[in-house]
């Protein structure tokens, strides 16, 4: 016999992890729950629903449904315990999340078991990947309270955090949820999904054997709507979610207005892209971790598979040999590669999607995988002769199913690879360096994974682009996901300015003034699409000019405009956009005194005030410019043979609706670090006093300023702002209006989950750089992707 022979005659027999221990503490429990609410379970109530075994069918246990008087406590408790918690300083926080990572490590095959058992995955990926990366979330998280007053000067804690989350990572997500909650002083309410929501329970019994304080966490199960119940509870301050788009809207249109922070962090259809240079048999193992890990039920997994034509059938060709090699059961099997799907309705998700696919045309491929005979399991499958814009290319299947297109250049291959409404992850497998770190930028996803795929660290920021959601977990920049500035709570109310008697008029047809001014489209002047215009009236009541009256189509124009130019400024060195934001500065330096007389003539405001706004504003453009080339990203220390680049990019086209008040300081402290940080604005002035806006163009155009990069359309605040909400080329939007009009911001913004930063009625004090200039304004302006790459021994 040869080696070979002898190879196929091997079989490999099984190697199950006992269930004992997790039978165990089920059974402690009577199989039955209630809630963790104050620092103690609930006895489990009368509305009940079952936690099944996936692998089996069997009852695992029986879950209390939480009624709104269960949700009511939970979050009662929360907002008790919430001060106390905060008190306790950063260093006293540490202690306890230090004692929580301790205690998941000791109960760590508890854990890893019961997850297997109630999700379905292999034990090998809950013992070896989930339980100790949610350790290590809380010993790093652990360190972060510990740094709070040193790091995050002048920030607190958001106060109650609402958390809910999906069944595909359950402790794992719950520890990315919980540890950076806790750092930073807040206390929780969280809700894990139905299908898995024992390991939250067991967490909840860690939190006793900790000693952490009643409140402190607090866990209700229950279905979708108790999700709802947390997210539109009054005392909750900050919304953290996990799981479907679809949900992600809903959540975005419930929370709108309610000044709840929010993030989102949602599906995704990553792209995997296999360069020909590639090492293509670390990449074969890179598609397996990418697809087949979790059994494909990963909001990150690579399941757009782009590989480079020259290598493709090759690709394939060792991809198939390693499919036949995948072995799928029962998860406690530590011999396994897959386990189950976590739940019939889920298999019968991805059989439709996979079924429909097969009729449109795609071709299907699967190794003679031998099933177990029952329980919920489904294939390793590969998909070829797959459509860019077919649903199995477009939509998640959250499922082992890998569909995969050809490229032939570096471009066509980020442009497949962007041809996505979502932007999570990507993975690059190429071994130019050149190549692979010139693409990097170029894919938007809010990861990438240079030559690995699936990795994940606390130390290391994770989250989308686009419809992928927003918001960071994990890392530095995850932490300012759980705190607001403390100087935030003494706002006062915006002062809503009398808008002018808006008399329409055609352009022009105002007596007595001296012009009208133009908006500024595209780096040109523009004159209204309505061909009307508002007339501007001093406070006491006299006609000083006339704008235009931008509608619809104006606000398309400005957004195309601002898109053209966004792919050369975002390009730009920091460096040149800072010599034109000085440029700018000198520019508006040199015609003070004009604009110090348009803003009396406007605003009524003193000659020592005008001029103060004057000189604020050219302090703000300075600020801007200097920090053009230094707000950095950072290198995030993980791990692992690598290092993560977090870089700083900007959000795209931003539109930027002003207040009324301040109308040269807010503006130019708006437009000044949002153009520095790469993005081109579509801007809305003060819609009482917009002349000092308009009257900017002409510095611009004097100053270098590329075309397109800053657009202005002037006309009524709200009409203009719900336009940019709703407009799908709008990548974030900044309202500075009223409470209402942040309400309708929020809510319009669902549809394609544009960033948004409003104001919720409330006044910055524009004169202060605290609020007004520097990091409080950076921070909006970009979005930090994290770029893994190999780097040490
Ligand atoms: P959901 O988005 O419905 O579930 C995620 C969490 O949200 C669960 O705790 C769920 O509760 C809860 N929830 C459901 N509806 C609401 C609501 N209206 N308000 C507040 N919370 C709510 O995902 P599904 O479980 O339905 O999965 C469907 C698809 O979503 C998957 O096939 C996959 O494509 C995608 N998905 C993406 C995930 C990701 O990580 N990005 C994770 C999970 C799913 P409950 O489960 O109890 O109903």
């Amino acid at each position: 016999m040869t080696i070979a022979e002898i190879f196929e005659t091997m079989d490999y027999g099984t190697a199950p992890e006992s269930s004992a221990m997790a039978q165990a503490w089920l059974d402690r429990h009577d199989r039955a729950f209630g809630h963790f609410i104050d620092g103690a379970f609930t006895k489990p109530g009368k509305a009940r629903f079952d936690s099944l075994s996936p692998a089996t069918g069997a009852q695992l246990a029986s879950l209390t449904e939480a009624t709104q008087k269960d949700v009511n406590a939970a979050v009662a408790a929360a907002a008790r315990a919430q001060k106390g918690w905060a008190d306790l300083g950063g260093p006293g926080r540490a202690r306890h999340l230090y004692a929580l990572a301790r205690l998941i490590q000791k109960h760590a095959r508890l854990f890893a078991v019961l997850e297997s058992l109630d999700n379905g995955k292999p034990i090998r990926e809950t013992r070896d990947a989930d339980v100790p990366t949610a350790a290590r979330h809380f010993y790093h998280h652990a360190g972060w309270a510990q740094l709070m007053e040193t790091e995050l000067p002048g920030y607190e804690a958001v106060g109650v955090a609402g958390q809910i989350i999906p069944w595909n990572f359950p402790f794992l997500m719950l520890a990315w949820k919980i540890a950076p909650a806790l750092a930073m002083g807040n206390t929780v309410v969280l809700k894990p999904a139905e299908y898995t929501s024992l390991t939250a329970l067991l967490f909840g019994e860690i939190c006793l054997e900790a000693g952490l304080p009643a409140g402190v966490v607090n866990i209700v199960t229950g279905h979708g709507a108790v999700g709802s119940m947390i997210a539109g509870h009054a005392d909750v301050d900050k919304v953290a979610f996990t799981g479907s788009t679809g949900v992600g809207r809903l959540l975005r249109e419930q929370t709108a207005g309610s000044g709840k922070k929010l993030t989102l962090e949602l599906g995704g259809k990553s792209p995997f892209i296999v360069f020909d240079d590639a090492d293509l048999d670390s990449a074969v193992e890179g598609v397996v971790d990418a697809i087949w890990f979790n059994q494909g039920q990963v909001c990150c997994a690579g399941s757009r598979l782009l590989v480079h034509e020259a290598v493709a059938e090759r690709f394939l060709d060792k991809l198939k040999l390693r499919m036949a090699t995948l072995r799928v059961g029962d998860p406690l099997d530590k011999s396994v590669d897959l386990g189950c799907i976590v739940d019939p309705v889920q298999h019968a998700r991805i059989t439709r999607m996979v079924d429909q696919g097969v009729a449109d045309g795609a071709v299907l491929y699967r190794a003679d995988t031998p099933l177990p005979d029952s329980g919920c399991y489904y294939p390793p499958t590969l998909l070829t002769g797959v459509e860019a814009g077919s649903t199995l290319a477009q939509e998640e299947i959250f499922g082992p199913v890998l569909v995969t297109m050809s490229f032939r250049t570096p471009e066509e291959a980020v442009q497949l690879a962007n041809n996505s409404r979502y932007g999570l992850a990507a993975s690059l497998w190429s071994e130019n360096i050149n190549l692979a770190l010139g693409l990097a930028p170029q894919i938007k996803a809010g990861v990438v994974w240079i030559n690995c795929t699936n990795q994940f660290d606390a130390a290391a920021g994770f989250g989308g682009f686009r419809e992928s959601g927003f918001g960071r977990e994990g890392g530095r920049e995850g932490l300012y996901e759980y705190v607001k500035p403390a100087w935030q709570k003494s706002l006062k109310d915006a002062p809503e300015a009398k808008p002018a008697k808006l008399v329409e008029t055609g352009l022009g047809g105002l007596s007595g003034i001296d012009r009208t001014a133009k908006m500024y489209i595209g780096g040109k002047q523009a004159r209204p699409d309505s061909g009307y215009a508002m007339p501007v009236v001093s406070p006491k009541g006299r006609l000083i000019g006339q704008v235009g009256h931008g509608n619809r189509k104006d606000i398309r124009n400005a957004v195309e405009a601002a898109a053209v130019a966004l792919g050369g400024w975002q390009k730009a060195s920091g460096h040149l956009r800072a010599q034109i934001l000085y440029y700018i500065a000198e520019n508006l330096s040199a015609r003070a005194a004009e604009f110090e007389g348009r803003l009396r003539e406007m605003t009524g405001a003193s000659a020592k005030a005008a001029a103060t706004e004057v000189q604020t504003s050219i302090d703000r453009l300075f600020t801007a410019a200097a920090w053009a080339d230094k707000y950095d990203g950072q290198v995030h220390s993980v791990p692992l043979r690598g290092a993560v680049l977090a870089m700083k990019e900007p959000v795209g086209v931003l539109g930027i609706v002003c207040p009324a008040e301040a109308p040269l300081l807010a503006f130019v402290s708006l437009v000044a670090p949002a153009i520095a940080m790469g993005n081109t604005v579509v801007v809305v002035p003060s819609e009482t006093s917009p002349l000092a806006a308009t009257d900017l163009y002409q510095v611009f155009d004097t100053s270098d300023l590329p075309g397109g990069v800053v657009n202005i359309v002037t006309g009524h605040r709200d009409e203009l702002s719900g336009t940019l909400a709703d407009h799908y080329g709008v990548d974030g939007l900044w309202y500075h209006g009223s409470r209402d009009g942040s309400a309708r911001v929020e809510k319009a913004s669902a549809a394609n989950l544009k960033r948004t930063w409003v104001n919720n009625g409330k006044a910055l004090d524009w004169h202060n750089p605290t609020q007004a200039a520097g990091d409080a304004l950076l921070r909006h302006a970009t979005e930090v992707k994290n770029v893994w790459i190999p780097y040490g021994e």
